[in-house]
């Protein structure tokens, strides 16, 4: 089969590989048929460090079960599913408590399409598998496209993750996403506006995104760099900048008891501005998302409309065509469909 390999920085190739195949009860075969590229892997393909190549891309993708090891599945083949970017097995502990990004029966930070918690292929491979399908695998309602629900195995759904918390509790929350990746922040904000939040503000050094940022509902602040704290009273800050001094302002831009979820990832210790958060209890929450529990619900406002994240998307390309848009991919999120998912 063929599996999308970055060998390198900026090295990036087709591969002809061995498929996998059933090798435990509870696996499934699953061919990807919509990825998405995760704005990680833009980092990644410049710079794969603290990754070890080479590795298979890709974490984020609608698939169609080509085969189950268990007769007795509640999957069956040919349903279309969501392939969450984590391996969890759905029974240890940390499961249990929902957090599958920290599966304990698996390597730390096991994944598709990386390299740090073992090998288990890429999303944009022609096919993968996926151990405990069963709690893993969210099945796809055939109202929606594979083109939109792709980022619900990662980006889309850990922006909703983000912000969903706080507006339960709190409708009336304040919002601030500091941004500054391709679509996180963006996809942060859409999730905000569609659960019914009335104040949110977005913060970003790039114009661009600014734009689409005000198109989906947010008041929108610009500047040439992240200042030291914006001024507002945000009870709720994300910080998708995947930038130190983003990290900074998101800290110090939540109100005293507010909470911060740093979205980013910072493969370095970015400096806490530990005294300058003195006194002020604000709640920092950091990642991974944990994507797998929660598509459901993100599904659930994709197939109703209330989240539509295609503003935020570029596409749909062809796979064949994947190395050449890594490479040089567009402002939005690139996502790749299959003739037969279109
Ligand atoms: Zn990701
Ligand atoms: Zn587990």
């Amino acid at each position: 089969m063929r599996s999308l390999v970055l060998t390198g920085p900026r090295s990036l190739e087709w591969q002809d590989r061995p498929a996998p195949r059933l090798s435990a009860g509870g696996d499934a075969l699953v061919r990807p048929i919509a990825s998405s590229a995760c704005d990680l892997d833009r980092r990644l393909v410049v710079s794969p460090a603290p990754f070890e190549t080479p590795f298979a891309l890709g974490h984020e993708a609608v698939g169609e079960i080509v085969d189950l090891a268990d007769g007795d599945s509640a999957l069956r083949v040919g349903q279309r599913v969501v392939i969450p970017w984590h391996i969890s097995c759905g029974t240890c502990e940390n499961c249990r408590r929902g957090l599958p990004g920290a599966c304990a029966s698996v390597p730390r930070l096991a994944s598709y399409g990386t390299s740090i918690g073992g090998r288990w292929g890429g999303l944009f491979d022609e096919l993968v598998r996926v151990p405990w399908a069963q709690y893993n695998l969210t099945p796809l309602p055939p109202a929606i496209e594979p083109f939109l629900a792709a980022s619900a195995a990662d980006n889309l759904t850990d922006a909703f993750q983000a912000v969903r918390p706080t507006l339960d509790a709190h409708p009336d929350a304040e919002v601030l996403v500091v941004g500054g990746t391709a679509s996180l922040g963006l996809l942060a904000v859409l999730s905000a506006v569609a659960l019914g939040a009335a104040n949110v503000t977005y913060f970003d050094v790039d114009e661009g995104r600014c734009a689409k940022a005000a198109a989906a509902g947010a008041t929108v602040t610009t500047a040439d760099e992240y200042p030291d704290r914006l001024d507002g009273t945000f009870d709720l800050v994300v910080d998708a900048s995947a930038a130190s001094a983003g990290f900074r302002c998101a800290l110090l831009s939540t109100r005293p008891g507010g909470t911060c979820v740093i979205r980013s990832i910072y493969f370095g210790e970015p400096r806490l501005p530990y005294f300058s958060l003195y006194g002020t209890g604000v709640n920092l929450v950091i990642g991974p998302p944990h994507a797998g529990p929660h598509v459901p619900d993100v599904l659930k406002l994709l197939g109703d409309r209330t989240l539509d994240p295609s503003p935020i998307l570029a596409g749909p390309y062809s796979y064949d065509d994947a190395v050449e848009v890594l490479l040089d991919p567009p402002s939005a999120k690139p996502v790749f469909t299959r003739p037969d998912a279109r």
